[in-house]
């Protein structure tokens, strides 16, 4: 790996800052570039760091003047299904144009490495289970469309700038640092496994279940949970890999194995040795009752392999963060 400067976009988000601590863990040097209006300050731990903001095009040239950056992680997105819908403009000015900003800055800077933060929901509906990376990519909210037109767009940039890519789709990123010193941190939070951590520690009443009657063995939706980890050290083999000359590419990023809702309650209660209140309701809008990855690509071509493929081992992660972090 080389001696220059990895700018982590969004280091001080929950996947960022853990894509931080990965890369100073293994000697890099690492930047962190967060306006933390999404990101807190206290992820951002690893590194140098600069506050900045994409729509900043001044302050990004003056970052890429002050330090030579050899590759670029880029994690800054809004990332609400329903808000996206809400107020597509937020979305495509902040995941789209300000992303064109953070592209453009690297153009002018001779930066040539990227490494995107995609996402499985550009596959849409699926049509097929396990999704492998050729399953067409037909997004079904603004969310998951912004993330597509910047991996459209980076094609062009390849083209005309020789910007070479790599695109990570995630499936569902769920844990916390095995050490707990960074860890999921929304506000507000909205994802099935803090909520329910957030049930098992008393601080709400109970969880939610959004549809019983999806055509899967218990009614529920049915994902696929890869540990936050294991997406940060994907970062790094997607760098070694552009680095040692390899094309443009698009990986999945899931453990190939998928868990109902109800196996997620139920995991969790034996985690934290604690009974979780269930409340049914119907489905949330623009739910698939299945979401799981085939990552073979990955393993093959990127010597990827997921550490923490249990899900309890996962829960486990996530309930030591939230204790700390929850004082509970
Ligand atoms: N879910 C639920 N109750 C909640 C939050 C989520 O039943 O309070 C379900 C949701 O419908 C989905 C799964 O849990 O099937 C995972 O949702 P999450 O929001 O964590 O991730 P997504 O799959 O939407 O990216």
């Amino acid at each position: 790996m080389t001696d220059n400067w990895i700018l982590v976009a969004g280091g001080a988000g929950y996947i960022g800052s853990h894509v931080a601590k990965e890369l100073t863990r293994h000697g890099v040097q690492t930047l962190t570039l967060d306006n933390f209006v999404r990101g807190h300050r206290e992820l951002a731990r690893w590194g140098a760091v600069e506050e900045c903001d994409l729509a900043d095009k001044t302050r990004l040239r003056e970052i890429f003047e002050k330090y030579r950056i050899a590759a670029v992680f880029h994690l800054c997105a809004f990332t609400y299904v329903g808000e996206s819908g809400q107020n597509p403009a937020m979305y495509y000015e902040n995941n789209v144009g300000n992303t064109i900003n953070l592209l453009n800055a690297m153009a002018e800077g001779g930066v040539q490495r990227f490494v995107f933060s995609s996402t499985c929901s550009t596959y849409g509906e699926p049509l097929e289970i396990p999704i492998t990376e050729t399953h067409p990519q037909n997004p079904v909210n603004v969310y998951a469309r912004t993330k597509l037109m910047v991996e459209t767009m980076l094609k062009d940039y390849e083209r005309a700038y020789g910007m070479k890519h790599v695109n990570l789709r995630y499936f569902n990123a769920a844990g916390a640092d095995e050490a707990a010193e960074t860890g999921e941190w929304h506000e507000p939070e909205t994802h099935l496994i803090p909520l329910i951590l957030d049930a098992a520690a008393g601080l709400r009443k109970e969880i939610t279940i959004f549809g019983t009657d999806y055509p899967t063995p218990d009614g529920t939706c049915v994902r696929d949970y890869i540990h936050v980890t294991d997406l940060a050290r994907a970062h790094l083999l997607a760098l070694d890999y552009l680095e040692k000359g390899g094309a443009s590419d698009a990986f999945n990023l899931g453990n190939g194995k998928g868990f109902s809702v109800r196996e997620v309650i139920k995991a969790t209660e034996k985690v934290t040795g604690r009974t979780i209140a269930v409340k049914e309701t119907g489905r949330r809008a623009g739910d698939p009752a299945r979401l799981i990855g085939s990552s073979a690509k990955a393993k093959k071509m990127l010597g990827w392999e997921p550490r923490y493929p249990e899900l309890e081992k996962i829960i486990e992660t996530a309930w030591r963060w939230h204790r700390k972090f929850n004082k509970k």
